[in-house]
Formats: C-alpha cells, sequence, structure tokens
C-alpha cells in the first residue's frame, strides 16, 4: 500500500518536493495550502492584466541541479535579462553596487569622496574589533561610506539600527561584498575572466526569468505534479498536529483532519511547533520569540513614457524622508508583465512588522501613503497614476534576530520527530532564496525516498559555498 506524505505550503519548498516525489510514483501526496495561490512568496500576481512579482525574483543559482531543473520545467519561456538597479540618495542616482566612476563623484562633491576615501584607508589600517553590524561595515568600507549608504537603509529593511545586530548578520548575509570585492570584480570583467561561479550573488549583471513571472514556473511544476497524482487543496491553514514524543499522527486544518506517515513542512517553523501537541515549554517558549521582518508591495500602472528611459529592474531608495525601500520597474524584468507596453509598472516596496502603523493602515490610506511619498521624491506625477493594487506578505523575512541565537535547541528537538521534515525558508527559519529553499526539499524527499538520517537537511546553505549576499 502506498504511503501518505502531506506536504504543507505550496511556495517553491512544497511544490519541488511534491513534483520530485511523485515521480517514484509510491506515495499518496497531498499538499495543503492556507491561502488559493501557488508559488509562496515567489508566486505572481495577476492584476487587471498587469503581474506583480512579490519583490522581483531573479531566478540565479550557482547549483547546477536548480538550474537544470528550472530549465527542465521551463525551458523557452526563460528570458535572460540584464541586471540593472541604482541607488537613489539625496534625489541623485548612483550604481549599485557603487563604482568608482565620474558621476558618483560628482555626485558626492569632491569633498565628501575625499572624506570617504581617507576613511576607507583608515578601515584597512584599523580594524575594529567586529561586535555588531556597524563594525561588520566599518571594517570594510570606511565609517563614511557606512553612514552614507548603509546605516538607514539597513534600519529601514530590519527595523533594528546597525548597533544593535549581531556582526554574524554581516557574515551570513553580506559575507563578500566590500570594496575590494567591487574593484576586484571590476577588473575581472575587463579581462573578460567573470563566470557565474566565481561572482558574488549582488554583483551579478545577468538572470534569468520567467516571461510571466517566478509564478509561471510555479504553476508550471504545480500542473505536472498534478498530472504525476498529487493533490493541492487550498484553504486549508495546518493549525493543529498531534504528535506522540516521536512521531506525528496528523495534522488538522479548520475542518478536516489528515493522517500521515511523513510529514514535510514548510509552514513557518514558529507556526508549527506553537500547532504541536506535548511541545517542552522551553522549546514553545523559544519558538514563540523567534521574529520575521514583514513585507508590502503597491503595484502602481503608470501612464508616464518618461519612465521608459529608466532601464532599472529596481531602485535603492535611501531618502531618510521617505519609508519606501525599493521601487520595482517591471517592465524591466519582463515586458509580457504588462499589458499595454506603453504604460509603466511598477512595484513600492515597504518593509514593516506586521501589527506596527504602516501594516494596521487600510488598503486605500496605504496606497495614497504610498503615491505621496514617490510623489515627493518627483519620481512620478499624481495624475498620471492609472491603477494600483496593495499586496501584504507576513514573515516574508525570517530574521537573525530574537531567540535565533538558540536556534539549534528548536532545531534539535524537530529531528526527535523522526517523520517530520521541515524544509523551505521559514520552514528552516533561513533567508534562503528559491534555489536554497529547493535544496531542503531535494534532500527531504532523499531522506524518505533512500530512508538516510536527516542531518544534512539542516546543511543546505550553511557551507561556505552556499552563501550569498544581501540583495
Ligand atoms: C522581497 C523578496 C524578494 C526575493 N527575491 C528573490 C530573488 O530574487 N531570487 C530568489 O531566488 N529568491 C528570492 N526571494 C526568496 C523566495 O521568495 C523564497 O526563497 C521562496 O519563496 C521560499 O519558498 P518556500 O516554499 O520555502 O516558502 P514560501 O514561498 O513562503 O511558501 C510557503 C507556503 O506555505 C503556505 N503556508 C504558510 N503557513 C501555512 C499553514 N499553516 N498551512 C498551510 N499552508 C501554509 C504559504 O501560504 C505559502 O504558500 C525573495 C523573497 C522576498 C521576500
Amino acid at each position: 500500500m502506498k504511503k501518505n506524505i502531506i506536504i504543507i505550503g505550496a511556495g517553491p519548498a512544497g511544490l519541488t518536493a511534491a513534483y520530485e516525489l511523485s515521480k517514484t510514483n509510491k506515495y499518496n501526496i497531498t499538499i495543503l495550502e492556507e491561502s488559493n495561490i501557488l508559488g509562496g512568496i515567489s508566486r505572481t500576481v495577476n492584476h487587471n492584466g498587469n503581474r506583480i512579482d512579490i519583490g522581483g525574483h531573479r531566478f540565479f543559482s550557482k547549483i547546477e541541479k536548480v538550474n537544470n531543473w528550472w530549465n527542465e520545467v521551463l525551458s523557452e519561456d526563460f528570458l535572460i535579462r540584464d541586471r540593472k538597479s541604482r541607488i537613489l540618495y539625496e534625489r541623485k542616482f548612483y550604481d549599485y553596487p557603487i563604482s568608482l566612476n565620474s558621476n558618483t563623484i560628482k555626485n558626492l562633491g569632491l569633498n565628501r569622496f575625499v572624506k570617504i576615501g581617507f576613511s576607507y584607508v583608515k578601515s584597512l589600517i584599523f580594524k575594529k574589533e567586529e561586535n555588531t553590524l556597524e563594525d561588520f561595515f566599518i571594517n570594510r568600507f570606511g565609517y563614511e561610506l557606512y553612514i552614507t549608504f548603509f546605516k538607514d537603509y539597513t534600519y529601514k529593511v530590519w527595523g533594528v539600527p546597525c548597533n544593535k545586530i549581531d556582526a554574524l548578520f554581516g557574515h551570513q548575509r553580506i559575507k563578500g561584498l566590500s570594496i575590494s570585492s567591487v574593484i576586484i570584480h571590476m577588473i575581472k570583467k575587463l579581462f573578460g575572466k567573470v563566470n557565474s561561479k566565481n561572482i558574488e550573488t549582488s554583483l551579478i549583471e545577468q538572470f534569468k526569468y520567467p516571461k510571466f513571472g517566478p509564478g509561471q514556473l510555479w504553476e508550471d511544476v504545480a500542473r505536472k505534479a498534478i498530472d504525476n497524482g498529487v493533490k493541492i487543496l487550498f484553504n486549508e491553514s495546518v493549525n493543529y498536529v498531534s504528535n506522540s514524543k516521536t512521531k506525528i499522527n496528523s495534522v488538522q486544518t479548520l475542518n478536516n483532519t489528515y493522517k500521515a506517515h511523513y510529514i514535510l513542512s514548510s509552514m513557518p517553523i514558529k507556526d508549527l511547533i506553537v500547532s504541536m501537541s506535548n511541545t517542552p515549554e522551553d522549546i514553545s517558549s523559544l519558538a514563540s520569540n523567534l521574529e520575521y521582518r514583514d513585507f508590502i508591495t503597491v503595484g502602481l500602472l503608470v501612464d508616464n513614457l518618461e519612465y521608459h528611459n529608466l532601464k532599472d529592474n529596481w531602485i535603492y531608495i535611501q531618502e531618510s524622508d521617505v519609508k519606501i525601500g525599493r521601487l520595482q520597474i517591471f517592465n524591466n524584468w519582463s515586458p509580457f508583465l504588462v499589458k499595454d507596453k506603453d504604460n509603466t509598472w511598477i512595484g513600492l516596496e515597504y518593509f514593516c512588522n506586521e501589527n506596527d502603523d504602516l501594516w494596521e493602515m487600510s488598503e486605500k490610506e496605504f496606497i495614497n501613503f504610498a503615491i505621496s511619498e514617490v510623489v515627493k521624491l518627483d519620481l512620478i506625477k499624481r495624475d498620471k497614476i492609472l491603477d494600483s493594487i496593495q499586496i501584504k506578505v507576513k514573515k516574508a523575512y525570517p530574521s537573525y534576530f530574537g531567540s535565533y541565537n538558540n536556534f539549534d535547541t528548536i532545531k534539535n528537538y524537530i529531528n526527535t520527530i523522526e517523520n517530520l521534515y521541515c524544509i523551505g525558508r521559514n520552514g528552516q527559519h533561513r533567508y534562503n532564496n528559491m534555489d536554497h529553499s529547493m535544496m531542503s526539499s531535494f534532500e527531504a524527499v532523499n531522506c524518505i525516498i533512500n530512508n538516510t538520517s536527516k542531518d544534512k537537511l539542516w546543511n543546505i546553505n550553511t557551507e561556505k559555498e552556499y552563501h550569498e549576499t544581501q540583495k
């Protein structure tokens, strides 16, 4: 008799696992998805014919298996896009990453440029002890560059000042980016020695992108999995897990109970542990103190041909008088995302916390607020706006704050539940891109099919070669 497998979540991790398991034809596989959409954070939302990508998902991976898998699913529907992103600071545009060119010097002014140069040299000679993210930045970029480009933006993204964030965060997320890596990259580029394996992710200049956004790929994966017999049930939010000390027997949603031999969970590990029975108090308390950063994006359709001169995929907004963090120009990700090519379809992105002032605004209030910010920045004229939509994403970023330092304790507890496999970004509480979210699924599938230990499951994206830099 076939064994039952329940997969929680129809995002990249859940869908990858389902499709891979379905190829064996050995299991009854059901995905329980709390929303009515496929693709999780990597979905594409179709709003009146214009497609919005939550954040702008570059398909870029250093892992051959992932690249082959993506190509196999989507083949010719992948576009190869040139990456262009810039920084808007004091109402002037700078290259990202900052480059040493005449535009940078002109924008900064010679005085500030020289000051930045001296403070960088000072940082090379006098290394600070690295306790906080602030020390990490200053050691790599110098104090002046840190104050100019990193301090306020990092606060916008994480809602925590750099001097309150552990330096470990820099090592995990921003590892390879420094002035020297930017200069080495420029020299290698000059001599044509750059390839996708030896490049920092922040510096990549090309990436793959599905014609109709990332959701296109995940919808195709779902179709293939369904063809192989996988059931996907929408509006099924797992809120109770019945388990003994070593095994999960069933999971429950509001109206149904599902018995399973194996559970693969990509739901936030915090919510999973809260839903489990017999969890020791110290584990529950650690799990409830895991933190996240949430995300709101506003899609704006603009009748503004001036935008057609902007070639950026996205622009970092480093201005301290507005709350917006990034602006996406979806036409430049794929022209197929936009219904009428004469219009510009943009995304205004905000980092926030569930229940803070931004999160609590009504949709109408928030859209008005976001529009007033881009009008203030002189990027858009209010009377050119044709359509809008707001999308809120809970737990978009698992944070490395709160009880994260004790995450191993949570992990060890989860490992005692033999038939439970935590996969994906929030499933493992790890700042994974799609590729690493998928790798955790490949590994979980491997453990189930070959009946091997779960040890390797938690090592994805912790080895040196897997680390990537902050976007
Ligand atoms: C702004 C932003 C930009 C990004 N850019 C990139 C990029 O350029 N390239 C890249 O590769 N990656 C990028 N990522 C990361 C990428 O989105 C994630 O790695 C990927 O979506 C994680 O897949 P997942 O399946 O683990 O989780 P998710 O995408 O979060 O999917 C989890 C699914 O589980 C469901 N779920 C949650 N709780 C329950 C429950 N209780 N019961 C049932 N279902 C539940 C959710 O509804 C969701 O569908 C970006 C992320 C963000 C936030």
